[in-house]
């Protein structure tokens, strides 16, 4: 064992003294550290020097070496784009480009096709991607955002016994059943604006009527046939298909909602996409094609509650006749047209069907009995 680690004869090879070097002088240190650069750098350096303005004072020291003049690629390789014009061309010219423009298209059509579907009453195929769900949280945001304008512009709210709220009121209570959306949660705000007449009802059923319209409403008929209209545009989902029709600035939209909340941003940019949203939900007037399905489906849903269609007309004529006054703002978005009121009156034969099929007569009769019974004193409330 003791033999294992004894230590090895020493020393087993003799040292080999350096070479003396002569002291060397600081001007040859100097060329050394030169010569360590390419031909090529030299070359570089020496013009870098010579191009120095001559204005500059001339320095004792010489100047220190620019670092860029010493960087060289390692592997001597040329740097080039990533991306050229060449390479793209090459690149859209290849099998794979197609197959993917390809699957693309198909799933565009089938995206398409399989987001169909038949607007109630009217019958019309359209395309429209929202749920229901998706379009009442639209219709809610700009509820909050409507009470938030009114509040800002000092507008005042009538109560519910002011006689304008409970003839509004009236009006709806009557309307609703033939809706098909007595399930919502409807609210009424009559507003009190003599100057404006204006009228809407947002998804989730929230209605808002300006009092300037109720004097062109004269009748409640008429008043069934402005507030059956804006109903009407919340049956047929109007507020859906419009978000559909943007499809493009969807996507975009929704890419940017997702960043943001993957981002983890704060509520300003959710602010900013939330108002883009109901830009495209409800800052346009709607379609010729929607209106005019409006003014269809709420001319039988008035005519289903029992109210004379032909006030529809009535109330039309003299919308047209108050265009270019200042009661206009309904007529922006609501365009009046001696088409539009053809059309109704086309209409008329087949909504007076439809009031006779639902059962009014009876209850027209009694009412007119009950009024003709009242002016003779007959009843005495
Ligand atoms: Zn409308």
């Amino acid at each position: 064992m003791s033999r294992l680690f004894r230590a090895p004869p020493f020393p087993l090879r003799r040292p080999v003294p350096l070479p003396t070097l002569p002291p060397a002088s600081p001007s040859r240190l100097t060329t050394r550290a030169v010569s360590i650069l390419s031909p090529s750098q030299s070359a570089r350096k020496t013009l870098l020097t010579r191009a120095r303005p001559l204005r500059q004072k001339p320095s004792p020291l010489p100047p220190p070496p620019r670092p860029y003049a010493t960087y060289r690629d390692p592997h001597g390789r040329e740097i080039r784009p990533l991306i050229t014009s060449d390479s793209v061309s090459r690149a859209a010219r290849t099998p794979g480009t197609y197959v993917i423009i390809g699957i693309a298209v198909s799933g565009a059509f089938i995206f398409y096709f399989s987001n169909l579907e038949t607007v109630p009453v009217s019958g019309r195929t359209r395309f429209n991607v929202y749920g229901s769900d998706t379009v009442r949280e639209a219709g809610e945001m700009q509820y909050k955002a409507t009470l938030y304008e009114l509040e800002r512009a000092g507008a005042r709210i009538l109560p519910d016994w002011d006689w304008k709220t409970v003839r509004v009121k009236r009006v709806m209570r009557k309307l609703i059943p033939f809706s098909g959306m007595a399930g919502e949660n409807w609210e009424i705000f009559v507003i009190e604006d003599p100057h404006t007449a204006n009228a809407f009802v947002l998804p989730g059923g929230k209605v808002f009527v300006f009092s300037g319209i109720l004097p062109l409403a004269r009748t409640d008929s008429a008043l069934a046939a402005v507030l059956g209209h804006e109903i009407a545009h919340n049956v047929a989902d109007h507020v859906g298909e419009r978000m559909s029709a943007a499809i493009g600035t969807n996507i975009v939209l929704y890419s940017a909602m997702a960043l943001v909340g993957f981002l983890g941003f704060g509520p300003l940019l959710m602010h900013w996409v939330g108002s883009r949203f109901l830009d495209i939900a409800f800052g346009n007037p709607m379609s010729r094609l929607q209106e005019s399905e409006a003014d269809y489906i709420g001319l039988m849903m008035m005519s289903e509650a029992c109210y004379d269609p032909a006030d529809a007309v009535e109330f039309w004529k003299r919308m047209e006749q108050a265009k270019g006054g200042e009661v206009s703002e309904w007529l922006s978005t609501h365009p009046s047209n001696v088409s539009r009121i053809k059309r109704i009156q086309e209409w008329l034969p087949e909504a007076m069907e439809k009031r006779q099929n639902s059962d009014c007569h009876t209850t027209t009769a009694f009412a007119d009995l009950f009024r003709r019974a009242l002016s003779q004193g007959i009843i005495v409330i």
